[in-house]
């Protein structure tokens, strides 16, 4: 059997489906993550990076040999990792996992081990709107956490902050806190409730906030700082009794190492449509659990995504929970056929059933839907006075 062809779909609301076929007539599908994003017209920079992967290694291979083609795909390259090689490398993988398992009948976490868990915790999104859209945003949230209770969900997560100074003052580190614990107080402590603080902090400032969110008892907090600054991370973990997580600006198991070797953080979250697909996200997961470092997949993403992160978390016995959004995009399931694989219970998603990544893709709607919507404009921060600062 050879990998014989290929295409990549654009798919609002900026998801990217990437279809191998090959010789004997199967298809696989695989997410790489769109990056930078659509600017207007200006396209995104992954498609090129799988176009150089797929004609100068792939195509006219054996998809079994899915090791070896994401070494040849990895080191071919001497400019190697970062975002956008490590997310063409990861789409590429996971539609190699997904033709393994279709070949064999398999779920690919059965190929990985089998099952070390027979369902997966998932986290649902609270928006937590501006002064400027709402007049009591802690209020606002509040109401949201709830809804996502009442459907199911056993674990929220929200962004506690729109923004911080270098070094603000109490009354923003309070507003803060008036969001989380708001949200606690609506969902009990029977539900968990974890922030992300997406990078917005300094390292002064996230070792401020972490303190003022210990009443609330976040479940973890995540970027507390930027990658850039993981540095600062040993001494935020030293300063704070609540578990930091990291890791969805990070591609490869180099850029985790020295997160472990710091004992810099308590729970990672490789993106396995960033970091390299299933085999890289999943040699992540196995580092950790040397650390006693728990996973929680990164995936804002699509149904693939979301599919192969399942698939990680099925088989790796340290994941701790899962992120998606599909339950809170307009139009996610449009292109699954099966959308029940995704439905939470009392907060978990069960154990994917179907062969390869579980889930089915409505091609014909993936090809109706391809090139449309696609504008993205990522938001850019400013501080007070009019620099710029992290959003
Ligand atoms: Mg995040």
């Amino acid at each position: 059997m050879r990998i014989t062809d290929y295409e990549l779909y654009e798919v609002p609301p900026r998801w990217q489906f990437l279809k191998l076929e090959t010789s004997d007539g199967a298809v696989g599908w695989g997410e790489p993550y769109s990056k930078w994003h659509y600017q207007g017209d200006a396209p995104s920079a992954t498609p090129a990076a799988v176009d150089q992967m797929m004609e100068k290694y792939v195509l006219g291979e054996d998809p079994a040999r899915i090791e070896d083609l994401w070494q040849a795909m990895y080191r071919s390259s001497f400019y190697r990792g970062g975002p956008i090689h490590m997310s063409a490398i990861a789409g590429i993988d996971q539609a190699l996992w997904d033709l393994k398992g279709k070949r064999f009948g398999a779920p690919v976490y059965e190929l990985l081990g089998g099952p070390a868990r027979d369902r997966v915790r998932a986290y649902q999104h609270v928006s937590v709107p501006s002064v400027e859209e709402v007049d009591d945003p802690a209020a606002a949230a509040a109401r949201e956490a709830e809804g996502h209770v009442a459907d199911g969900f056993r674990a929220l997560k929200l962004v506690p902050t729109p923004g911080l100074e270098l070094v603000d003052s109490p009354a923003s580190v309070d507003a803060a806190s008036e969001v989380v614990g708001a949200v606690r107080e609506a969902v009990g402590a029977e539900v968990d409730v974890a922030v992300d603080f997406h990078g917005r902090a300094s390292k002064t400032m996230a070792r401020q906030l972490a303190a003022a969110l210990e009443p609330h008892d976040p479940m973890f907090v995540e970027e507390p700082v930027t990658p850039e600054h993981d540095h600062a991370l040993p001494r935020i973990v030293e300063s704070t009794r609540l578990p930091i997580a990291t890791g969805e600006r990070l591609y490869t198991r180099s850029d985790f190492r020295p997160l472990f070797e710091a004992d810099a953080v308590d729970v990672v979250q490789p993106d396995v449509s960033n970091a390299g697909g299933i085999t890289e996200t999943k040699k992540i997961a196995d580092m950790a659990e040397t650390y006693d470092v728990s996973v929680a997949p990164h995936c804002p993403m699509g149904p693939l995504c979301t599919a192969a992160s399942l698939q990680i978390d099925a088989a790796v016995p340290n994941a701790l929970v899962q992120e998606q959004i599909l339950h809170k995009v307009e139009g996610a399931f449009r292109y699954v056929e099966n959308p029940g694989m995704f439905d939470v219970v009392d907060g978990f998603i069960d154990v994917p059933e179907g062969p390869g990544l579980g889930v089915e893709i409505d091609g014909a709607t993936v090809e109706e839907w391809d090139g449309r919507d696609l504008s993205f404009t990522r938001p850019l921060g400013r501080r007070a006075d009019g620099s710029v600062g992290e959003r």
